[in-house]
């Protein structure tokens, strides 16, 4: 018997027919005699409805009410999949994080997890029933209160769930087949992938795609977690997020392909400090104050100084939110820091190009560039890491850009890929 901890997102259970199919998958997989525990997050839009209903009585919502508030929309679907269960004959018990033993630190809206206590869960299982467990919420000792994961943390609850369990498996259902080369709302000839290095998928979700949660994927890899990704609506196959040193999970001898996959965002804004005097120190302050601000720095690129002035440019990106914040406060400091100039811009994408076959490979780039050249698109900062090549170009040449290099890494399948429900966020 194997145990099997299944993830469910917001479209697979928008509305009670889906919350019936979804059932009646669950209960397959309970019939084919393994046990089962069920992270599931709320239906359909519901977050991101129940955050506006906030936004209009209150401009800046208490972040305890807020979590308060949110973490009810996977109550409500956690509940009706329980009782729909329950209908259809098998025993079934909805559990919130907080029962389901979610621990986390205290920070509303961006609680970690600290410790999984899933006593409950067992014990359900252990009476031979379904567990239900609310996606993305858990308890704090520290406050004794309720928090959130971050959005999207449905994925991180069941991983955590499957660590701690020792789950065979952790299935995370979706509204696609499974991990694509890009996504196939963007590029229709998408093509499905049959196994992913969780490397190759981290750098992925790190770089903007969205099917899988980054901290779900970085839980999973360091508790040797399993993830199969596959659709709600369909029986097909699905991706494997495996770890190559435990070897392919279909025993195959794959040669890792140069190109795996293609990730876009426009989730950063780029600030160019110019202007700055080249002497040792100043990128050290310059960046201390932007720590300070809690703004994460993704790509940075310092130009050399021109020979007549000794100043330099330094331009960085970070997320569109912390964008205001970090201008100003490095406009606070501009005496301290002598720069000439100061430019914001959050009319940027981000297209990374992923692969662990780089490693080994040449003239990656050199195609990435020409191929971007050849349709006209400007590239703005370059960053690397040993299985990933990032460029920043203008937003809206970001699906273009993503389209040609789809096509010039030979990654276009021959039939167009089925998205059956959902925005892919
Ligand atoms: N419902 C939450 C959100 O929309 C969590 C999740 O879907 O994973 O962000
Ligand atoms: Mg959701």
């Amino acid at each position: 018997m194997a145990l099997i901890v299944q993830k469910f997102g917001g479209s697979s259970v928008a509305d009670a027919e889906s919350v019936k199919r979804v059932a009646k998958r669950i209960v397959e997989t309970r019939r084919a005699g393994n046990d089962v525990v069920v992270a599931v997050s709320a239906m359909g839009d519901t977050t991101d409805e129940l955050l506006d209903l906030a936004a209009e009585c209150t401009p800046i919502p208490a972040p305890r009410e807020l979590d308060m508030l949110l973490t009810a929309g996977e109550r409500i679907s956690m509940a009706l999949l329980a009782m729909t269960i329950k209908g259809m004959g098998l025993e079934a018990l909805s559990f919130t994080g907080s029962q389901a033993g979610m621990i986390t630190t205290a920070e509303h809206g961006a609680a970690k997890i600290v410790d999984v206590t899933p006593g409950r869960v067992r014990e359900a299982l252990d009476q031979g029933a379904i567990a239900i467990v609310a996606g993305f919420q858990g308890f704090s000792r520290d406050s004794r209160d309720i928090t959130t994961l971050g959005r999207g943390g449905s994925d991180t609850t069941a991983v955590a769930l499957a660590a701690a369990l020792g789950a065979d498996v952790c299935e995370i259902y979706t509204d696609v087949d499974g991990i694509f080369t890009t996504d196939p709302r963007v590029v229709p000839l998408a093509r499905k992938i049959d196994a992913i290095t969780a490397e190759e998928m981290l750098e992925l979700a790190a770089s903007g795609a969205k099917v899988l949660h980054l901290r779900a994927v970085e839980y999973a890899r360091r508790h040797g977690v399993v993830l199969h990704v596959r659709s709600s609506f369909s029986d097909e196959p699905g991706t494997i997020v495996y770890d190559p040193e435990k070897g392919h999970p279909k025993g195959e001898q794959v040669e890792e392909p140069i190109i795996t996959g293609i990730a876009a965002e426009k989730s950063e804004a780029k600030i160019t400090v110019g202007g700055v005097p080249d002497v040792p120190g100043k990128s050290a302050q310059i960046f201390e104050i932007v720590a300070k601000t809690h703004a994460n720095v993704d790509m940075i690129v310092q130009n050399v100084s021109a020979a007549q002035t000794n100043r330099t440019d330094i331009s960085f990106t970070i997320p569109l939110a912390d964008g205001r914040r970090v201008i100003e406060a490095l406009e606070a400091e501009r005496d301290d820091l002598q720069f000439e100039s100061l430019q914001y811009d959050d009319q940027i994408a981000k297209i990374a190009v992923v692969g662990a076959g780089m490693r080994t490979s040449t003239g990656v780039s050199a195609q990435l560039f020409r191929t971007l050249f050849e349709a006209g698109i400007n590239i703005e900062m370059i960053s690397t890491s040993e299985i990933r090549i990032s460029v920043v170009t203008r937003a809206d040449l970001m699906d273009k850009a993503v389209k040609v290099l789809h096509t010039a890494f030979g990654l276009d399948a021959d039939t167009e890929a089925t998205v059956y429900a959902g925005t892919g966020r």
